[in-house]
């Protein structure tokens, strides 16, 4: 069954005003995206197709203007972050800079416990000790549990954000171009991680990427994402391009 599920969402943004003329950027013009329970779809685009628009909306950042979203079999109402509740848990998300995405004070044992405080009712020990296990699942020592982020190589805290995207286990977790950043051979490795984390959790992936060539490699259906419309990718096709 369909876990996510968009369907003809549409977004504008106004732009201009002072010196350049006012006008209406349709970014998204009717998306139709489905992933589902325990599936991994991608979303491929170029540069300013509206993926960062797409992730936002697929998260309850942010209202498309028309179409509909359903998460766990339930749309989402007018306020969205107030119409996904506690299903908010259900859906994380790890983001292209890590560097900036994570608060460079906290560490690694906070940065991982910041989900389980707020969606979980473990107390401090327990959360040490669950964060310690996650950082093994991600194939990290616990030995960085205390670091800070700066002290961590970039792959190193790349695993500690997919960390903390599991902590609180998710029914699915947004990729916003999470491999981009990392040179080609810990790309490969931190595939090799989510392809494997995906068999042993269940848990489903949205996988949007600029990068057309990581997308056979890890999701089992695909979209195009270019000037706000999508068009579905044969996967044995983008199989054999890559071969
Ligand atoms: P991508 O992530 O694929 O690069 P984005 O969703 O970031 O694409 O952006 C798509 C287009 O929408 C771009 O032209 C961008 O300038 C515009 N856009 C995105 N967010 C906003 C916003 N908050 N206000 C105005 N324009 C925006
Ligand atoms: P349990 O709830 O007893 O840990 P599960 O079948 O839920 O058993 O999980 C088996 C293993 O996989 C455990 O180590 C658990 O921590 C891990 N696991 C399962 N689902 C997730 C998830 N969504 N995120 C992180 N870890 C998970």
């Amino acid at each position: 069954p369909p876990l996510l599920e968009l369907r003809g969402v549409t977004r504008s943004y106004r732009t201009g005003g002072w010196f350049a003329p006012r006008q209406e950027r349709q970014v998204l013009r009717g998306v139709d995206l489905t992933v589902h329970e325990g599936g991994c779809t991608g979303v491929v685009g170029p540069s300013g197709a509206g993926k960062s628009t797409l992730c936002r909306i697929a998260l309850g950042l942010e209202q498309p203007d028309g179409g509909m979203v359903r998460f766990m079999g339930r749309a989402w109402g007018r306020d969205v972050r107030h119409g996904l509740g506690k299903d908010r848990r259900h859906i994380q998300v790890v983001f292209q800079n890590s560097v900036n995405a994570v608060n460079p004070r906290l560490t690694v044992e906070r940065i991982i416990g910041e989900p389980l405080e707020n969606f979980t009712t473990l107390n401090r020990r327990q959360r040490r000790a669950r964060a310690g296990e996650l950082l093994e699942q991600v194939h990290l020592s616990p030995v960085l549990l205390d670091r800070l982020p700066h002290r961590l190589s970039g792959g190193q805290l790349q695993r500690v954000c997919i960390a903390r995207a599991l902590a609180p286990r998710p029914r699915l977790i947004l990729l916003d171009e999470a491999l981009s950043s990392l040179d080609m051979l810990v790309q490969a490795r931190v595939l090799d991680l989510l392809t494997e984390l995906r068999r042993a959790t269940g848990t489903a992936y949205l996988f949007v990427t600029h990068d057309v060539r990581l997308v056979p490699l890890f999701c089992d259906e695909a979209a195009v994402l270019t000037e706000g419309r999508v068009a579905p990718v044969d996967m044995r096709t983008s199989g054999q391009a890559r071969a």
